[in-house]
């Protein structure tokens, strides 16, 4: 790795590859005198590698994970499984035009998957890592006007449940990175600021998600970087709407910079109302009521506020919905999805019931029944300036608009 010394102190940062890596894997899609109706609306490798095209509003995003025949995919090259869909449509199936789009791509990717380095890895000899990284991009585009920031990449908070850490593990992989567990490393965006202060100037305003999966941008390190304050620094100047997602309450530290923006969204993780689950399901993020709490500041601060039930634990769902209900403007709702990664746990404690489907789709039922009741809107999220034009329409909309 090239080393060099980090001008803010006496810090060795590292260049990141992994994007490297993946301009050899797109090469065509990258060329900028490319033809094609689809525009590439924003690409990433952290998480895999998730590639948006965009046309006419209509926003396609294609997702390669590491191969395995046991998850179900759009399609398998030798080394992927290739996942589609439309991000901000949650009603629609791909149709025949997103298809032929999707299975160009995966031609491609077929063709070019060759090129890439694939070597044995070696094991680890290091049980924790924190990388310093130099990176060249920061702002990652969604389409529609809709970005998203990893301040960080990899999550010491450690839930055995994220979703996310296989394709953490691919993008590792192809950087030739040894295989560390899910919660033992992070790499710190050290000129995460400096960078997205260009960025920002080439780009239209829009709403920036930190960060949607692949790690909690308040997580331990942030404490010490404050890469996640800086970058909000730089959106808040610049004009952008942040949505700030976690399961941390140092977030509140940052209240008096987010109470800034013209609309700023703090989004919590509340996934039950009794903090034993948290203790079981996810030891390394903090106790619920100090997010209760936290989500009560934020509240109290005129920010629009979220709460994702998700993924739905063992809960009375009366006293969730008497908690949460009276500090958010929207909830989100989903299931756990990576149940084999905890199924010793729920054994553990005799919650096999909370593994159900029925136990979802009932939770699920009565959540949404009991929230609308207390006039919280049940939203997917995922399309913030939707949920804001919402919100809007239904009259919260002081704290959705400018608020001095
Ligand atoms: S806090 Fe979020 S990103 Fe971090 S491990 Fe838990 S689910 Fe994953």
């Amino acid at each position: 790795m090239n080393e060099q010394s980090h001008p803010a102190g006496n810090l060795r940062t590292e260049k990141r590859y992994v994007d490297d890596v993946a301009k050899q894997l797109l090469g065509p899609l990258l060329d900028p005198m490319r033809h094609s109706a689809w525009r590439l609306a924003g690409w990433d490798a952290e998480q895999g590698i998730s590639i948006y095209l965009e046309k006419d509003g209509r926003v396609l995003l294609v997702e390669l994970e590491p191969r395995n025949d046991e998850q179900p995919c759009y399609a398998c090259t030798a080394r992927f499984n290739v996942c589609a869909r439309r991000p901000f449509d949650f009603t629609s199936s791909l149709d025949a035009e997103d298809r032929r789009v999707v299975d160009s791509l995966v031609a491609m990717i077929t063709d070019r998957e060759k090129l890439l380095p694939w070597p044995e890895r070696q094991p680890s000899s290091r049980r924790r890592a924190v990388r310093l990284l130099e990176v060249e991009r920061v702002l990652m585009g969604e389409g529609r006007g809709h970005y998203y920031i990893n301040p960080y990449v990899g999550c010491t908070i450690g839930c055995p449940f994220c979703y996310v850490a296989g394709r953490a593990d691919l993008s590792r992989r192809l950087e030739g990175l040894p295989r560390l567990p899910w919660g033992h490393f992070v790499d710190v965006k050290v000129n995460a600021a400096e960078v997205l202060r260009e960025e920002v100037q080439r780009v239209p305003a829009g709403i920036v998600r930190l960060s949607p999966i692949l790690t909690d941008p308040y997580q331990p390190v942030e404490r010490k970087f404050r890469i996640t304050r800086q970058c909000l620094q730089v959106l808040q100047e610049a004009g952008f709407t942040a949505a700030v997602l976690t399961r941390a309450a140092l977030v509140t530290e940052d209240l008096e910079l987010l109470k800034r923006f013209p609309t700023a969204l703090v989004g919590f993780s509340i996934p039950s109302d009794d903090d034993r689950m948290r203790q079981l399901f996810e030891p390394g993020a903090d106790p619920l009521p100090e997010r209760l709490r936290a989500l009560a500041a934020c509240r109290r601060a005129g920010l629009v506020t979220l709460a994702f039930i998700q993924p739905m634990l063992p809960m009375n769902v009366e006293r969730l919905v008497e908690m949460v209900a009276p500090l958010v403007d929207a909830v989100r709702i989903d299931r756990m999805y990576c149940l084999d990664e905890v199924t010793e746990t729920y054994r553990g404690a005799g919650l096999e019931h909370a593994t159900r489907p029925r136990f979802f789709r009932e939770t699920e039922e009565r959540l949404k029944t009991l929230f609308a009741r207390r006039g919280v809107l049940v939203e997917d999220i995922d399309d913030v300036k939707e949920l804001l034009r919402r919100l809007r329409n239904r009259g919260g909309g002081q704290r959705t608009g400018s608020r001095r």
